[in-house]
């Protein structure tokens, strides 16, 4: 396992064992010492179980003296000290289930205001399973640890050790001869897991997190490999590394097993009253009283299974650990910098967009954009065009602060965006992407979340330029639908309802992808009328796949490697024969094998020129 690791800023982090502390120290911080003290409660019940039996063991030893002794009273307090134990052990549990109720709602809080505080991108690098993982499954397992484990851990560890201190009092040469068995079965253990067991816990670690992605890649994009035909050589992926992992598994578990399953015949009690007796019975004419063999035969046969309950409990630990850390990982994740709520709303400005030196990159060693400036102006249309992978998503993200420039500035009229609220800048700044969300909610709710305040006749209105408010009244139950249960819209469907959200936000800047991910070309065209209609008079900034899309813009920049290659109108880049031109050439090159001739002037494409004209 690595000791350090670097950071987004370059400092090293703590080794792994006290980022493992610091983790626990955040997520349970404030609930500790109450669990602590939990935990003493539990010690103390423990005591009350040994103290019961070492109680019935001398009544027996009365009663074997004489069968006339009074025992009675001693019958009373053992089952006094039985009773004690119970409500100890019960009121050890019900505390730690009060404690873990508001660990779990305060940690359920911090978590929800950490999502809200990171960027924008964090949700796009992480899929939605990875995210309710972290809400769900890991929060659980910390119940599983506070509740329970911890419990079951101390109980375990306590008896044990109590129960052993009460044998060597009555015999201690017996005692050892009781110990032989646990001390064999922790040899066996020993032999069976190996020197290499953090070494075999952490390819087993990485084994599963192998398998949670291949299941999350192979249920997200289900639906795609089964459109293009592929659903074999996705399943396939998929069940790779299943077998990898069961094979691997098994090779590490089966010889585990077997000789694990040999050894714990050694804690069988019957195996160990064998030894007892074994051992005892021979004694008994070297000192030992008969009587001194009851506490043995009683409590010794348990030890045993005591010990088991160690091992169990601390499987469970050690994932709560798991949880803990990566709960921490993301509540230590790089937030964006918030400028404190309730800012003074900014004056009216015309929406000026300026790009000054820009430079990000999503790890620290690989920088995707280097040094981009460029200017928008107030109500044009600039188009990011340039080869796949040259960075044009990434910088229109920057825009909207899905992430945060590396270095250099986004300027909106002057004013940084990162001292921007969020609030100003969700003013300020609309986003249409391709891959639209809505969440489970009326259509209309769907809608006013860009304008609280926007009236029936302003929602139909939006709804009306974006080409999708015949569709909406044709649902069952109009703008009170219900997206994804009485409202199934297509994706078409869905970005044209993205396109009524940013015309009802009304904000100066508009950043988009133009749409290419709907071949229907009804759909398409009901698109760019939507686009044509959105960008009217606005700052827009677009990420153009398709040049012809985009001859008519105010500005062309050409992206290259994160770098600005050419700037300048359709005419001025053709006429220097550079990026543009070739990127030009072989996209009509490649219309033509597509397209019928002249469909580049098809206005219903090009959604440009629509809104120029
Ligand atoms: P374009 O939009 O021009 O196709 P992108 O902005 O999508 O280019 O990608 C630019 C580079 O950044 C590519 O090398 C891509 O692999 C990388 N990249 C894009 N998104 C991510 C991400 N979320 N995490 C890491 N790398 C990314």
């Amino acid at each position: 396992m690595t000791d350090s690791a670097a950071t987004t800023d370059g400092t090293s982090l703590p080794d792994s064992r006290s980022m493992a502390q610091e983790a626990k120290r955040t997520v349970l911080g404030p609930i500790q010492r109450q669990l602590n003290m939990a935990s003493i409660l539990v010690l103390i019940s423990s005591v009350f179980a040994v103290s019961t039996f070492a109680v019935f063991v001398e009544v027996g030893r009365r009663l074997l003296e004489d069968s006339n002794a009074r025992v009675m009273p001693l019958v009373f307090v053992a089952l006094a000290m039985l009773g004690l134990k119970g409500l100890s052990y019960s009121g050890a549990l019900l505390w730690t289930h009060i404690i873990d109720t508001e660990n779990q709602t305060r940690l359920r809080e911090v978590m929800i205001d950490k999502l809200r505080a990171l960027p924008l991108g964090w949700f796009g690098d992480h899929s939605s399973g990875e995210v309710k993982k972290l809400l769900q499954d890991d929060i659980e397992a910390i119940h599983y640890m506070v509740a329970h484990a911890r419990v079951e851990f101390v109980a375990a560890c306590v008896t044990p050790v109590l129960i052993l201190a009460y044998l060597l009092y009555v015999d201690w040469r017996l005692t050892l001869i009781l110990l032989i068995p646990l001390v064999l079965y922790a040899l066996a253990l020993m032999v069976v897991m190996g020197k290499q067991y953090t070494e075999r816990m952490r390819e087993y670690n990485e084994w599963q997190q192998k398998l949670e992605e291949t299941t999350i890649e192979f249920v997200d994009g289900i639906q795609v490999v089964r459109t293009f035909g592929q659903s074999r050589r996705a399943h396939d992926r998929f069940r790779d590394s299943v077998d990898g992992f069961a094979q691997y598994y098994d090779a590490w578990m089966t010889p585990m097993t077997r000789i694990e399953a040999s050894a714990s015949l050694l804690l069988n009690p019957v195996f160990v009253m064998g030894v007892v007796l074994a051992a005892g019975i021979p004694m008994l004419s070297h000192g030992l009283q008969p009587v001194d063999l009851l506490p043995f035969l009683m409590v010794g046969l348990g030890l045993g299974t005591t010990v088991l309950t160690v091992g169990y409990s601390i499987q469970s630990l050690r994932q709560a650990d798991a949880a803990c850390l990566r709960l921490y990982k993301l509540l230590t994740e790089e937030e964006l910098k918030q400028v404190a709520i309730g800012t003074t709303s900014l004056p009216v400005s015309p929406g000026r967009v300026e790009f000054v030196d820009v430079r990000f990159g999503y790890r620290p060693d690989t920088e995707v954009i280097k040094g981009v400036s460029l200017q928008l102006e107030p109500g044009t249309i600039t188009a990011l065009v340039g080869p796949s992978g040259s960075g044009k998503s990434t910088l229109a993200k920057l825009l909207p602060r899905f992430y945060d420039v590396t270095s250099g500035s986004i300027l909106i009229d002057g004013q940084d965006v990162r001292l921007m609220s969020q609030a100003d800048l969700y003013e300020r700044v609309a986003f249409v992407f391709q891959d639209a969300r809505m969440l489970r909610d009326t259509v209309r709710n769907n809608l006013l979340i860009a304008n609280q305040t926007a009236t029936e006749d302003e929602i139909a209105r939006a709804a009306t330029a974006a080409q999708i408010h015949d569709r909406i009244m044709n649902l069952s139950n109009g703008y009170d639908s219900v997206i994804g249960t009485d409202a199934n819209l297509s994706g078409g469907e869905l970005q044209r309802l993205s396109i009524a959200r940013a015309l009802l936000a009304d904000t100066q800047i508009v950043v988009m992808d133009e749409a290419t991910a709907f071949a229907d070309p009804e759909s398409e065209a009901m698109i760019q009328d939507a686009l044509a209609e959105l960008v009217r008079s606005r700052t827009v900034l677009v990420i153009a796949h398709r040049l012809h899309t985009v001859t008519n813009v105010d500005q062309i920049v050409v992206l290259s490697h994160g770098q600005v290659a050419e700037m300048g109108t359709h005419e001025e880049l053709l006429g220097r024969r550079g990026l543009y031109s070739e990127l030009w050439s072989s996209s009509l090159a490649s219309d033509e094998v597509t397209a019928t001739p002249g469909s580049h002037d098809d206005a219903a494409s090009d959604f440009v020129k629509a809104a120029v004209k």
